[in-house]
């Protein structure tokens, strides 16, 4: 069967959130904390507090983005991942609850150019915002139903990520890599998902290879 990865990109391919650095530069971690209670209570989807919090740094998207290339740093083993994708035949895609426009700029950053799934930036002169894919999803991207058509052309799916935003694909999927002792991780342990803990995507590689090796 032919086998098709999909990933995350916040705290999946970046060792750090893209949004958490954002806020903590420009209104303060405090204010980080207050995001995430508005999120945690449910007073907001996911989409709105992204796109609430990325407003409020008021400043415009290309001073963010060169920010965030500047401060966030990207596995330093995705690439060859990519690459190890690549040379299999193995289609790699993003999904993510971020906006598409800053993953476009990491990816051009590490030289690499998969698909990419993500929500759109809302630009202003003096601020930037999140145009959700989906109003009617909590993350604006559909990740599980972006799995179910993959499985629905007959491709072995697997799903890599670490936080709230990937826990609806993680059911969906043949194959589920969670970050270590992160939020995605927690939930599958809750939930009974099976799923392989991973730090890098060396190890995911490692894992892989192994798979298709038969051992
Ligand atoms: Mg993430």
């Amino acid at each position: 069967m032919r086998m098709a990865v999909f990933s995350d990109f916040d705290g999946t391919i970046t060792l750090r959130d893209c949004n958490d650095a954002l806020v903590d530069k420009y209104i303060g971690a405090d204010r980080r904390e207050a995001y995430d209670r508005l999120f945690r209570d449910g007073s907001g989807t996911l989409w709105e507090v992204l796109d609430t919090s990325m407003r409020a740094c008021e400043v415009p998207l290309e001073t963010a983005i060169q920010l965030l290339l500047g401060e966030v740093k990207i596995d330093p083993t995705f690439t060859t991942f990519h690459a190890w994708c690549a040379e299999r035949d193995v289609p790699f895609s993003i999904v993510s609850a971020g906006l598409g426009e800053i993953i476009q700029a990491f990816m051009e950053q590490a030289g690499v150019a998969p698909p990419i799934t993500a929500n759109q930036a809302y630009r202003h002169d003096t601020h930037f915002g999140l145009v959700p894919v989906d109003r009617a999803c909590p993350t604006g991207v559909d990740k599980a139903a972006v799995l179910r058509a993959a499985k629905a052309e007959g491709l072995y799916t697997v799903f890599v990520g670490d936080g709230f935003s990937d826990r609806l694909a993680a059911p969906e999927a043949d194959l589920v890599y969670a970050k270590r002792d992160m939020a995605l991780a927690t939930y599958c342990v809750k939930r009974a998902i099976p799923f392989v803990p991973f730090e890098r995507f060396s190890e995911v590689q490692t894992d892989l290879e192994a798979r298709l090796a038969g051992t």
